[in-house]
């Protein structure tokens, strides 16, 4: 089952209304589990043995085990799921006349969350990258250059930085990695971003958060030169981004953009999650992640309120919200007690738990239950991130930007 979202219903169907049943899946267009299968074999709780000589007779009430599944390639976007939804309802209107198997469907209904998954877009936006690689090296005889400055080797962006190095080069960009020792020598952090904001083969850099403490600041958001500054530290890209009145500005490429931000927006235009008129609780307020997050979103016309750790009554927030999208780096520090039912979770937070697995900011198992769709982690927001930071590193090679 890996790469698919799946909803599976346990029905008990007669006979004359599995014609009804396929008509409706073959409506939404969702590839299906092979009924007549499963029907002749029975199976499930309380499952009847059929065989093949005497099943027109057996069918009548033989317990229907459906799975309903979307395709490898594509993703199941709301709408279609909130089809399916509509799709059990009326299975369990018009076929289900048993208590206890309408027990089973409504739990099996409650589950049914869509998971938000990022690898089928993080796919696409590698594939057009590589080709844009490609054609770079053609023209320019070199491959697009992705300079990363790293302080820390244990923490959450150094994690992502190795695997950052490691599709560029299965994609056809180059990294350098500098690691300066002295944590305190601000005017080497300082010389080095110039020095590369000079240097003709490096086209995009990238400073991993956290930095040293003081060297966060004006000095630094300054000198990095805009052109090549691909995940928008720098105060010229934080500025127009603040500046700009609409989303295609970004869309367009005009400036670089913080991408984790643009990454959720990605994703959720992605899955077709309307944005426009609904309410959106960003929880974080960093100037990478939270800040421009929700800049994007009111572009996009969203009622964005932005809480962070003063925040009071955060719970009130959170279920006064359709949306809530999380960058706090608390492990499943928001739990089921603390949303509102059939909301849509966006979490960014990539944080280890105590046995040293990764999760995010969402106790995912006592919100699943509630949540009408939820980003997984990992899987989610995250190599949405990393695919576009290379698409806007040989776009910056290709002075696109
Ligand atoms: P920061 O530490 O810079 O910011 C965290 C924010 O969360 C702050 O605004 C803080 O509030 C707020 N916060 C902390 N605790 C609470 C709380 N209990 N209630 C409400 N708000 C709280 O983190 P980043 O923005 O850099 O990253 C956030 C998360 O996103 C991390 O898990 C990080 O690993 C992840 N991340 C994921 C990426 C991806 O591609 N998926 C990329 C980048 C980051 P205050 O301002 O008051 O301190």
């Amino acid at each position: 089952m890996k790469n698919e979202n799946f909803y599976s219903i346990f029905a008990k169907v007669r006979k004359n209304k599995i014609e009804e049943l396929k008509n409706k899946i073959n409506y939404l267009g969702i590839s299906l589990s092979d009924i007549e299968e499963k029907f002749v074999k029975g199976g499930g709780k309380g499952g009847q043995k059929i065989n093949k000589t005497n099943n027109a007779v057996m069918l009548r009430y033989v317990p229907l085990n459906v799975m309903v599944k979307c395709q490898k390639d594509r993703s199941l976007s709301v709408n279609r799921f909130i089809a399916l939804r509509e799709l059990v309802d009326s299975i369990e209107k018009i076929l289900i006349k048993d208590p206890e198997k309408k027990k089973i469907i409504q739990n099996t209904k409650k589950r049914g969350v869509m998971i938000l998954e990022g690898k089928t877009l993080s796919d696409k936006i590698i594939n057009e990258t590589r080709i844009m690689a490609e054609e770079f090296l053609k023209i320019k005889g070199r491959r697009p250059s992705l300079a990363i400055i790293n302080y820390y080797e244990n923490s959450p962006s150094a994690y992502y930085m190795n695997l950052k190095i490691k599709k560029c080069n299965s994609i056809g960009i180059d990294t350098r990695v500098y690691m300066p020792e002295n944590k305190t020598d601000k005017g080497y952090f300082i010389s080095l971003i110039e020095k590369l904001n000079g240097d003709p083969d490096t086209d995009a850099i990238m400073v991993e958060k956290p930095l040293p403490d003081g060297f966060d600041d004006e000095n630094f958001w300054d000198v990095l030169g805009f052109k090549k500054d691909v995940d928008a530290l720098s105060s010229v890209n934080m500025g127009r981004l603040f500046i700009t009145k609409s989303f295609s500005d970004i869309e367009n490429g005009n400036f670089f953009v913080p991408q984790t931000a643009y990454a959720a927006v990605k994703l959720m235009k992605y899955h077709n999650i309307e944005i426009s008129g609904k309410k959106i609780a960003v929880v974080g307020r960093s100037s990478i992640v939270g800040k421009p997050l929700a800049i994007m979103l009111s572009l996009l016309d969203a009622t964005v309120t932005i809480c962070h750790s003063k925040t009071k009554n955060l719970d009130y927030h959170l279920k006064n919200s359709d949306i809530i999208i999380t960058a706090i780096g608390k492990p499943k520090y928001i739990k089921g007690d603390m949303i509102g039912n059939d909301q849509i979770i966006i979490d960014i937070g990539t944080n280890f738990d105590e046995n040293g697995k990764m999760c995010g900011d969402v106790d995912f198992d006592s919100v699943k239950e509630k949540v009408k769709a939820i980003t997984p982690v990992p899987g989610g927001v995250g190599p949405v991130t990393l695919s576009l930071l290379l698409n806007a590193t040989v776009k910056a090679a290709k002075n696109l930007v």
